[in-house]
């Protein structure tokens, strides 16, 4: 089975439920944001942009758990910002354990092998001492990290922490092979970093996803390559979704990196195409989602909008009418329910009700509408029960072949140029971002970090003003 079968019954009784009792809109999954601050800037990134001036602002324990409660969704997707930065996300996740949820923590992995070197400090027994040599002599825990392990006091290991569970998934955002992984994240080393966190997950047996966003420039091949190697790694399954031009994302591209936004994102003619090979992926590798939702996907039939089933719910409420777009926030789910002219939004017969939706095809508008049979046509529900309950597809037996570590770790990443030319500067000949004439850095947007990129142009800009001071003296 693609989900553990628990799981599954979980979510086919909740949809059976609803039915039986005709409720017109439920939540399927929440999108909880406790935090939007972010380790990370990444390049189309809506999230960041669009809540910049509420980057500290936190949600309360309480008050995440309350809204879990409220839509009462069988699955809770903590996303954000970087939900590893949110000081109680152990309690949060312990707290919607105990309310029966499935989780699915969002984490663009920088921070995974932190949180399980303090689930083994608080588990730390004999048995676990096999794990932890294994850890040290695949390098993915120092012998410093092993040591503190093995030798913490009552007090580590009594906190709270995030363990392994059937009903818990780390969901690791990956969006290419390295060398593409680390450009979109503007970060080198993010991607190793995240197959390292991956390794030791399932060393450690917890259930871990990746998480994939489709744009323009997306080589499918490498794609496919990506998930061969994800499988072979032991990822238990993959959702992927087609990238949304997130207004504030757009800003930021044309402010911050002087990049045209239609080079970036993808109209629906251009998801289509994209996709068009999503049907084999998921007989291939375990996709998450409908078999209806990769039909979609792949053009060939429409689905209308159903953002009510993955509402999202952040520092400011509950954010309507979806994830990408925001018309208003709501103090509760119920209201946000009625008070949303849904009929507004989505695409029907492939005209938009809202010109913002004219492109969006997105996992959390549309997989749900391919669960709950929105559009339904015969022999739907028997494709989703046997794509949902048939066999896993197996681990990938090749994907050691995949030439996954093409950028940094091989010194082809995205900042070899920038790294040369800060050398070329210093060393007195001139850089190449001045021989080109080529300045695409414009400053950082406030409150975002700046990337190392810009930090490394910063300097040969630096660089550059010292040496024509001294000419000038
Ligand atoms: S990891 Fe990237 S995509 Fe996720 S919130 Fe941070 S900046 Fe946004
Ligand atoms: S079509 Fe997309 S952008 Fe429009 S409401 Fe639905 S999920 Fe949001």
């Amino acid at each position: 089975m693609r989900f553990p079968l628990a799981l599954t019954v979980k979510i086919a009784r909740h949809i059976v439920t609803h039915k039986v009792k005709r409720t017109p809109k439920f939540a399927m999954v929440l999108q909880l944001e406790p935090l939007h601050t972010c380790n990370l800037t990444c390049t189309g990134c809506g999230r960041i942009r669009e809540y910049s001036t509420s980057l500290k602002d936190m949600v309360p324990l309480e008050q995440c758990l309350a809204a879990a409660a409220e839509c009462n969704a069988p699955m809770v997707s903590i996303c954000g910002g970087e939900p590893l930065i949110y000081p109680k996300i152990e309690e949060l996740v312990c707290g919607l354990r105990e309310q029966g949820r499935i989780i699915y923590i969002c984490t663009n992995g920088v921070f995974m092998r932190k949180k399980m070197i303090a689930y083994m400090t608080a588990h730390y027994d004999a048995a676990m001492e096999t794990k932890l040599q294994r850890l040290v002599a695949e390098q993915l825990v120092s012998e410093k990290d092993a040591q503190s392990v093995r030798s913490a006091d009552a007090s580590a290991r009594q906190k709270p922490v995030i363990a392994p569970s059937q009903w818990m998934y780390w969901n690791v955002h990956v969006d290419g092979l390295e060398y593409t992984h680390d450009l979109i994240v503007e970060r080198e080393g993010v991607f190793k970093e995240c197959v390292a966190a991956i390794r030791m997950a399932k060393i450690l047996g917890y259930q871990t996803a990746t998480n994939t966003t489709v744009y323009k420039e997306t080589d499918v091949t490498e794609l496919e390559e990506m998930f061969k190697y994800l499988s072979w790694l032991g990822v238990d399954g993959h959702t992927i979704s087609p990238g949304y031009d997130y207004d504030a994302a757009k800003k930021d591209m044309v402010k911050r990196l002087g990049k045209d936004p239609t080079e970036f994102f993808l109209t629906r003619k251009m998801t289509r195409e994209k996709f068009k090979d999503i049907e084999k992926w998921g007989k291939m590798f375990t996709i998450f989602g409908t078999p209806v939702y990769q039909e979609f996907l792949a053009g060939k039939r429409e689905l209308t909008c159903t953002a009510w089933a993955i509402p999202t719910y952040n520092v400011r409420g509950w954010k309507a009418p979806c994830y990408l777009m925001t018309d208003g926030h709501y103090p509760t789910y119920a209201e946000m329910l009625t008070k949303v002219n849904w009929e507004k939004y989505g695409v029907v017969d492939g005209v938009a009700r809202d010109p913002r939706c004219e492109n969006c095809m997105v996992h959390c508008g549309y997989d749900p509408s391919g669960a709950l049979g929105t559009n339904y046509q015969r022999g739907d529900n028997w494709k989703n029960f046997a794509y949902n309950f048939g066999a896993k597809p197996a681990s990938y037996p090749r994907g050691m072949d995949v030439k996954a570590f093409n950028g940094h770790s091989i010194g082809k990443g995205h900042l070899a140029e920038a790294k040369a030319a800060v050398n070329r500067e210093l060393s007195g000949s001139k850089s190449v971002f001045q021989r080109n004439g080529n300045h695409d850095h414009a400053g950082t947007d406030a409150g975002s970090a700046p990337t190392q990129r810009e930090e490394l142009i910063a300097r040969i800009e630096s660089a550059a003003s010292k040496t024509s001071d001294e000419e000038k003296a």
